[in-house]
C-alpha cells in the first residue's frame, strides 16, 4: 500500500452494537452538551479474542487508562503520526480501543510506536462479558475521555463515524456483520466487473469514468462492492430511483450520467427475432429468384440461414 489510508483494523467485522443502538446511544443521541463519539462494538470472528491492528502506516499510543482499577474499563488511545487519508478527510487520526484485558497492556507503554498490520492487542472482557471490542475514532488527536450531559464517558476530541475514518481493505477484512452501515472499499484495490466487447445485438452501456460505484441495489444508500472498470457492459436491467436512471451489469447496480456513462441500444437483430420479424410480416419476401438454377451462398462462422 503506497498512499497512507486508514484501513479498517480487524480480519474480521461482525459489528454487534452501531453507535445509534442501546448503550451506545447516550454517547451520540440527544446530547445537550454537544460531548459526543460514535463507538461500535465489533465482536470479531466470535471463536475467541480476535486481534485489533494497527489500521494506518504507524500509530503512537497517547494514553492507557483502566489497567489494574477494576472500576475503569481498560481503555488506549493511538494517533497517527502523519496525516491519514479516510473516505471523508485526509489529516491526523485518533482511534481507540476499550475491553481488551489487564494482560494485553503489560508490554505496552505510552509513547510506542506501532507499524501497519502489527497487533495492538486483543478484544477482551475487562468491563464486558463477552470477548470484544469497543471502538471510536476521529479526526486530530485524543488522549483522555469525558462524560457527556447523558452520563457517558466519551472520547474526548474530534469524533467521527467509524465509516467515514476507517476504509476496508478487502484484501484484510471479511465484512460477516457490517451492520448497515455503509463502508467503502479501499480505492486501490476495489475493482469490481468484467468488461465485453462491444456487441450491437444487445443493449450495452460503456463506463467512462475509474470512479463510478458498483452497487448492490439501484439506490445510492446501497453498498458499493468497489468501481466498476471501465469499458463495455451488457444492460440486465434499468430502473429510475434518486433522481438517477440506474443500469444492472452482471450482479452491480450503476447510476448512469452523460458525463460517466454512454448507452448503447442495440441496433441489429439476431437470428430468432429476424425469422419472426418475417413471420409476422408474411408474405413479405425477401429474395426473389429470377430463375432456377444453383446458388452459391457465402455464410459467415456463427451465421443461420432459413429457406422455405
Ligand atoms: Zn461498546
Amino acid at each position: 500500500m503506497n498512499k497512507n489510508y486508514m484501513t479498517y483494523p480487524m480480519k474480521n467485522m461482525r459489528i454487534t452494537c452501531r453507535y445509534d443502538e442501546a448503550s451506545h446511544r447516550k454517547h451520540c443521541i440527544d446530547v445537550t452538551d454537544g460531548l459526543i463519539d460514535y463507538p461500535i462494538d465489533d465482536g470479531g470472528k466470535d471463536t475467541g479474542r480476535d486481534p485489533i491492528y494497527c489500521p494506518c502506516d504507524e500509530m503512537k499510543v497517547t494514553a492507557i487508562r483502566g489497567v489494574g482499577n477494576s472500576s475503569v474499563t481498560n481503555t488506549i488511545w493511538l494517533v497517527s503520526t502523519s496525516a491519514v487519508i479516510t473516505p471523508t478527510f485526509t489529516d491526523i487520526a485518533f482511534m481507540t480501543l476499550t475491553h481488551p484485558n489487564d494482560s494485553d497492556f503489560t508490554n505496552i507503554k505510552v509513547g510506542d510506536i506501532f507499524k501497519r498490520g502489527e497487533i495492538i492487542c486483543y478484544e477482551g472482557t475487562d468491563g464486558a462479558t463477552s470477548n470484544h471490542i469497543h471502538l471510536t475514532c476521529g479526526r486530530g488527536s485524543s488522549s483522555t475521555w469525558k462524560q457527556n450531559s447523558n452520563g457517558a464517558w466519551i472520547m474526548d476530541g474530534n469524533s467521527y463515524k467509524p465509516e467515514d475514518v476507517f476504509y476496508i481493505d478487502r484484501n484484510f477484512t471479511t465484512e460477516l456483520w457490517g451492520g448497515y452501515l455503509i463502508w467503502k472499499y479501499l480505492p486501490e484495490t476495489s475493482y469490481v466487473g468484467n468488461p465485453v466487447s462491444r456487441n450491437t445485438n444487445v443493449n450495452q452501456i460503456e463506463v467512462l469514468v475509474d470512479n463510478l460505484n458498483a452497487r448492490s441495489e439501484a439506490s445510492t444508500d446501497s453498498m458499493s462492492y468497489g468501481y466498476l472498470k471501465k469499458g463495455f457492459y451488457d444492460v440486465v436491467a434499468e430502473q429510475d430511483n434518486n433522481g438517477y436512471h440506474w443500469v444492472k451489469v452482471e450482479s452491480y447496480w450503476i447510476a448512469t450520467n452523460d458525463g460517466w456513462t454512454k448507452m448503447y441500444p442495440k441496433t441489429t437483430t439476431n437470428c430468432e427475432e429476424k425469422l419472426k420479424e418475417l413471420e409476422e410480416s408474411y408474405p413479405k419476401l425477401i429474395f426473389t429468384c429470377d430463375k432456377t438454377g444453383k446458388y452459391l451462398i457465402y455464410l459467415q462462422k456463427g451465421s443461420q440461414l432459413y429457406l422455405q
